[in-house]
């Protein structure tokens, strides 16, 4: 990968207000992923491709990336920064909606990375699971959303994220084939690790 390239596609995606993974948020899911080393990882929600990019590193020699944005504009820009980052043979974006085309999908993933449509987050999940493979890893970002899932937050525009969110940090927690955690980094990070029974 291209770190120069990286650095540069990073700060225009800050500048132009585009919400890429922070660093902590990052470097936590390093620490599970550098040494899992996955063959194949899906993320819902590309945006420019910042962290895709980054992810590449995680992977294993021949491992791959399937990534989903909906935003036209963004999947042009994702395409040009993975063409930059010399990554592309790393990267298959999908375009269109993730509750359309994840029900298309049939790959076996090690690694599911949530990052977009916080309303949609217990369907992601749902359709997660049934493509994780054991010993697989869930993240899903943003599971805090600045603070509102933990609070009494109520009423406001954005009630439904915050209904659904919540949802999704029930789902996995009461689900026995499930280990989660909830981190505080970044904008909340939610971890669930499926258990091996063997
Ligand atoms: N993962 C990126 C940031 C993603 S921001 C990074 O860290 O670099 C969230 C993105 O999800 C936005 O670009 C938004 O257009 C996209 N998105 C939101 N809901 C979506 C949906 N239902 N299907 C596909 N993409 C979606
Ligand atoms: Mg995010």
């Amino acid at each position: 990968m291209n770190k120069k390239e990286l650095q540069k596609i990073k700060e225009k995606a800050l500048n132009d207000n585009i919400p890429i993974i922070m660093d902590d948020t990052l470097e936590v899911m390093e620490k599970y992923l550098k040494e899992k080393k996955p063959k194949r990882i899906l993320e819902i929600g590309t945006a420019v491709g910042y962290s895709a990019i980054c992810f590449t590193d995680f992977l294993s020699e021949d491992g791959v990336i399937d990534t989903i944005e909906r935003e036209h504009e963004r999947v042009i820009e994702a395409k040009e920064n993975i063409k930059k980052a010399e990554v592309e043979e790393k990267i298959n974006i999908f375009e269109g909606d993730a509750v359309e085309i994840l029900p298309t999908l049939n790959n076996k993933y090690d690694a599911v990375f949530i990052d977009a449509a916080k309303g949609k987050y217990p369907f992601f999940l749902k359709e997660a699971l049934r493509m994780i493979n054991p010993n697989g890893i869930i993240f899903a970002d943003n599971i805090l959303y600045k603070g509102y899932v933990l609070s009494d937050y109520n009423k406001h525009k954005q009630r439904t994220a915050v209904r659904n969110l919540r949802e999704y940090i029930k789902e996995v927690s009461e689900n026995p084939e499930l280990e989660t955690k909830i981190l505080e980094v970044g904008d909340g990070l939610a971890i669930s690790k499926i258990k091996n029974n063997t």
